[in-house]
C-alpha cells in the first residue's frame, strides 16, 4: 500500500510475555504496520523488564494512558514463586493489570468475540453479552470468622470524627458457626456505574444491572440507588437519544432472562457474580482465546487486552521447537479496539475503518474453516476446515487483508 493510514494521537503499548509476546510482534509485523503510520509510547512489560525497572514500567505505562487516553497491552505474567525462580525475580511483583486498574481505576469490561460458525451453547444468543463487573470489594475484600461456641457477635462502628461509637448486634449465636463481613465504598460504586453508562454508550447496546436488592436491603439496593441516581442525572437523555435503554432488575431474573435473549448487551454485575458469570458466558461462547477485554475509567481512559493469559504450555513447546497452534483472535481485537477507539477520539474515520476492516477479515478467516486448533474442536464440522499454525493464522489474515486494502 502507498499511502499509510495515519493514527493522529501517539498510542501506548504495553509489550508482554512468552506466547502472546512471539503473537504480538507477528500481529504488529504483519496486519499493522504495513497499512499504518502510528507514534507508539512504548512500555516493555516482560517479567524481567518490570523486574528490571523495580516495577516502575508498569506504573510509567499507565500514566502515559493518562497522557493519550488510549493503551493496547499484551498478556503478562503475574509472577508467583515459580516465576521467580524461572526468571531470577528479586521478587513476586504484583500483577501488572491490577496496579494498571487501580491507578486508572477503571471497571473491566469483557465481550466474547463470535463467528458463525461456533454456535454458542445457549441457542438464542445471537450477539455478544458482555460482562461489566465491579472490581472492588465484596467477598475479595471481606472479613471472616469462625465462631468457636454460641455467643453474641457485635460490630462496632467509629466515627473518625469523634462522635459516639455505635455498636449493633450481628447475630447472637446458638452453637459455633462462621462469619462474613462485606463492604462496599459509594465512590467505588459511583466510578463503576459511570464507566457502565459510558460503555453501553460507546458501544450503543442496553445495560442491565442486577442485585439482590430483594433480600438485601442497604448492601444491594445501595448499588440500585447509586446507578439510578447517576442514570437520572446524567445518562437518561443521551441513552434516549441513542436508543438505547438502563434495566435493572433482580438478579434472579436476569439470569432467567440472559438465557432467553438474543444478547447484544452489556450486563453489569457486582464483584462476584461478575466473577462468576463471565466464566459462563465465556465458557458458553466458545473459547478463552476468543474474548476480549477493556478498562474503561471513569475519566475516560480506555486499556485493550486479550482476556486470556500468556499461554504459557503452548509457549514451553514452542522453545522445544514444537509447532504451536495459538490463537491471536482476542490481541488482533485488543489492537482494534484500541485503534477504533482512537480513531472516534481523534475524529478519523479512516482509522475506524481500518480496524473494522481487521476485524471482519479475521472473522471471515475463521468462518472459512481457516482456524487454530482451540477452535477446531469446537467450530461446525466441515470438510474444508483447516488447522493452521500460529503463525499461518496470522499470515492467512494477511493475505485476504491486503486484497482488501
Ligand atoms: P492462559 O495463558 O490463559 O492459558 C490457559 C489455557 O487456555 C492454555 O493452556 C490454552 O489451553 C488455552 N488458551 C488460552 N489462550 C489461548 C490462545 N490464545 N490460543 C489457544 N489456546 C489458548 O492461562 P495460564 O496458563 O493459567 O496463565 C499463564 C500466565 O498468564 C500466568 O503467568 C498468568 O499470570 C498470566 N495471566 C495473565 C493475564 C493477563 O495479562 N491479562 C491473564 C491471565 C493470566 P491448552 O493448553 O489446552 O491449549
Ligand atoms: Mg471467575
Amino acid at each position: 500500500m502507498a499511502n499509510k493510514i495515519k493514527v493522529k494521537t501517539t498510542l501506548v503499548e504495553m509489550d508482554g510475555d512468552e506466547m502472546t509476546r512471539i503473537m504480538w510482534q507477528m500481529v504488529k509485523d504483519k496486519l499493522l504496520f504495513p497499512y499504518l503510520n502510528m507514534d507508539i509510547d512504548y512500555y516493555d512489560l516482560h517479567v524481567k523488564h518490570r523486574d528490571d525497572t523495580d516495577d516502575r514500567v508498569t506504573t510509567d505505562a499507565a500514566r502515559a494512558i493518562m497522557k493519550y487516553g488510549v493503551g493496547i497491552k499484551c498478556a503478562t505474567i503475574t509472577p508467583n514463586e515459580d516465576r521467580v525462580k524461572e526468571y531470577g525475580l528479586k521478587k513476586a511483583w504484583k500483577s501488572p493489570n491490577g496496579t494498571i486498574r487501580s491507578l486508572l481505576d477503571g471497571t473491566v469490561f469483557r465481550k466474547p468475540i463470535l463467528v458463525n460458525n461456533i454456535a454458542p451453547a445457549v441457542s438464542s444468543w445471537k450477539k455478544p453479552i458482555t460482562i461489566g463487573r465491579h472490581a472492588y470489594g465484596d467477598v475479595y475484600d471481606n472479613f471472616e470468622m469462625q465462631i468457636p461456641q454460641a455467643g453474641k457477635l457485635e460490630v462496632v462502628f467509629t466515627p473518625q470524627d469523634g462522635g459516639k461509637p455505635q455498636t449493633t448486634l450481628v447475630k447472637d449465636f446458638p452453637s459455633a458457626g462462621i462469619v462474613q463481613i462485606n463492604h462496599n465504598l459509594e465512590q467505588s460504586i459511583l466510578s463503576f456505574a459511570k464507566a457502565c453508562f459510558t460503555y453501553a454508550l460507546a458501544e450503543k447496546i442496553d445495560l442491565w444491572f442486577s442485585t439482590k436488592d430483594t433480600i438485601s436491603k442497604i448492601y444491594d439496593a445501595g448499588f440500585r440507588e447509586i446507578f439510578n441516581r447517576e442514570f437520572e442525572r446524567n445518562w437518561k437523555e443521551k441513552f434516549k437519544k441513542a436508543g438505547i435503554e438502563y434495566f435493572f432488575t433482580l438478579i434472579d431474573d436476569a439470569v432467567a432472562r440472559i438465557m432467553k435473549s438474543e444478547g447484544g448487551l452489556l450486563w453489569a454485575l457486582k464483584n462476584y457474580d461478575g466473577d462468576v458469570m463471565s466464566d459462563m458466558i465465556a465458557s458458553a461462547s466458545g473459547s478463552l482465546a476468543m474474548m476480549t477485554s477493556v478498562l474503561v475509567s471513569p475519566n475516560g481512559w480506555f486499556e485493550y487486552e486479550a482476556a486470556h493469559g500468556t499461554v504459557q504450555k503452548h509457549y514451553y513447546k514452542h522453545l522445544k521447537g514444537e509447532e504451536t497452534s495459538s490463537n491471536s483472535m482476542a490481541l488482533i481485537f485488543a489492537w482494534t479496539g484500541g485503534l477504533r477507539k482512537r480513531g472516534e477520539l481523534d475524529l478519523t474515520p479512516e482509522v475506524v475503518n481500518f480496524a473494522n476492516k481487521l476485524e471482519k477479515t479475521a472473522l471471515e478467516t475463521i468462518e472459512g474453516g481457516i482456524m487454530t486448533g482451540d477452535l477446531l474442536l469446537l467450530a461446525e464440522k466441515k470438510p474444508f476446515n483447516r488447522k493452521v499454525n500460529t503463525e499461518g493464522f496470522i499470515d492467512a489474515i494477511a493475505q485476504t487483508l491486503k486484497k482488501k486494502l
